[in-house]
């Protein structure tokens, strides 16, 4: 890849996974003379939560109407949707039943339904039967919502795609181009120093740090949540995605299956604390400080239990063990196989931002900025679907900033 000189930039964008790339193509659309660039601290783009995620286009049903999360994911689906469908790229219409597994989640149906009304998406109340003809091996108790719109998708290829595109509309990406730090208006990376008039932060599982170098964001740190998949082999089918009904005050969706687009079926994600941003598997990623400052909060967290944090932390490490993560998502498809499902998958980790001085978890997107940076401080699911509009929402709002 290109050495980055010291010419200096309009744009700086850090971070290329799904959030950097759609937002520099974007800030290049809107300002097409502007030297924008993109920087990644790593060989390639995309090998985090963008590389790493489950591919669920969502249909935006989940989040309360006045979120972000809701603003963008509706037409976020549809946008990538109807690009992978242009480009011809792998996507697997296959939808998604979110089934009951007692009477007790029936009001949570009720209010998913109001949800899916106030943001515009559609879904269909189905009973017993309609679950039957839709995945005979799904099982409700009594009514379950089946959204049409879901779909999966292979995140690296839409990535590429996407990177792509923002190259041949003038974007310069440097790979192996870490951000470092920033003085006054010339920022200096692991490739080379130049000056940047405004930068944009999207850089995931580090965007705290980068925020806090230009005095954003400081009642936040990113808190590492990993999420495992374990495969079923192929005897294992299925054709739709199936969930259980969310408890709309977790971030996370609960165990699940989801149906790649190449038609495998996979459970998980889990959302396991990790004790440092990147680690993978082993001691990959593995940095003293790092590691010494997550493990501290979320010592005191298990302590505190701030959040139900001791609990989550507690029910997540148990699905550790593949039979009881095989034996959670059999309430949703009772036949499941588990010796069918023996092999986990590359895991992936939630950047989820916690707020230390009201001691709880961010559950929308943040963007905090000044007249010259922009930090993306939450982008936790379903930014992928989201990235094309909140790339437009994000380029709106430098606009603000800039002038
Ligand atoms: C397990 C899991 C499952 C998910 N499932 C879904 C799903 O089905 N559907 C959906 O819509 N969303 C899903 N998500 C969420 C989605 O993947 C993320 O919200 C999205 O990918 C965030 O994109 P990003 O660009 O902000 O972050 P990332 O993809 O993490 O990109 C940030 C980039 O910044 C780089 N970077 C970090 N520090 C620096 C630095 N100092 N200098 C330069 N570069 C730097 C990193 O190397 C990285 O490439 C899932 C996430 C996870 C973890």
């Amino acid at each position: 890849m290109t050495t980055p000189g010291s010419e200096a930039v309009d744009f700086l964008v850090v971070g290329g996974g799904i959030v950097g790339i759609t937002c520099a193509a974007a800030l290049k659309r809107k300002y097409p003379d502007a030297r924008v660039r993109l920087i990644e601290k790593d060989a390639t783009l995309g090998g985090h939560a963008s590389g790493r995620n489950s591919g669920v286009l969502h249909a935006g049903f989940y989040y309360s109407s006045s979120s972000l999360k809701a603003r963008f994911s509706r037409d976020g689906c549809r946008r990538l949707t109807e690009y992978c469908l242009e480009r011809d790229l792998p996507i697997n219409r296959c939808g998604k039943l979110v089934v009951a597994q007692s009477e007790s989640d029936h009001a949570g149906i009720d209010e998913l339904k109001r949800r899916a009304e106030a943001n515009g998406v559609r879904v269909e109340e189905v009973d017993e039967a309609g679950v039957a003809e839709i995945e005979p091996r799904a099982r409700t108790v009594g009514r379950a919502l089946f959204s049409p719109t879901t779909a999966s998708v292979h995140p690296g290829k839409v990535l590429q795609a996407l990177a792509a595109d923002a190259k041949a509309l003038g974007v310069e990406i440097l790979t192996a181009a870490a951000y470092i730090r920033r003085e006054s208006d010339v920022v200096h990376t692991a490739a080379g120093s130049f000056p940047a008039r405004f930068v944009v932060n999207a850089a995931g599982l580090y965007a705290d740090k980068i925020a806090h170098d230009h005095g954003i964001g400081r009642r936040y740190r990113i808190l590492p949540f990993k999420g495992l998949y374990l495969f079923g082999d192929k005897r294992e089918k299925l054709r739709t995605n199936v969930y259980p009904v969310p408890d709309l005050g977790n971030p996370f969706a609960g165990v699940h299956f989801t149906v790649t687009v190449d038609g495998h079926v996979k459970i998980g994600p889990t959302a396991t604390p990790a004790f440092w941003r990147e680690q993978y598997a082993g001691l990959s990623g593995f940095k003293l400080g790092e590691f010494a400052e997550i493990a501290a909060r979320e010592i005191s967290l298990l302590t505190r239990n701030d959040f139900g944090f001791r609990d989550l932390a507690m029910a997540e490490i148990r699905k550790y063990s593949r039979p009881r993560l095989a034996a959670l998502a059999a309430r949703l498809v009772p036949d499941i196989e588990p010796e069918h499902f023996r092999t986990w998958g590359p895991p992936g980790i939630r950047a989820q931002l916690f707020d230390v001085e009201q001691r709880k978890l961010e559950m929308d997107f943040v963007v905090e900025g000044d007249e010259r940076s922009l930090h993306v401080l939450n982008a936790v699911s379903p930014a992928f679907t989201c990235s094309l509009p909140f790339a437009d929402h994000l380029v709106a709002r430098v606009a603000e900033l800039a002038t």
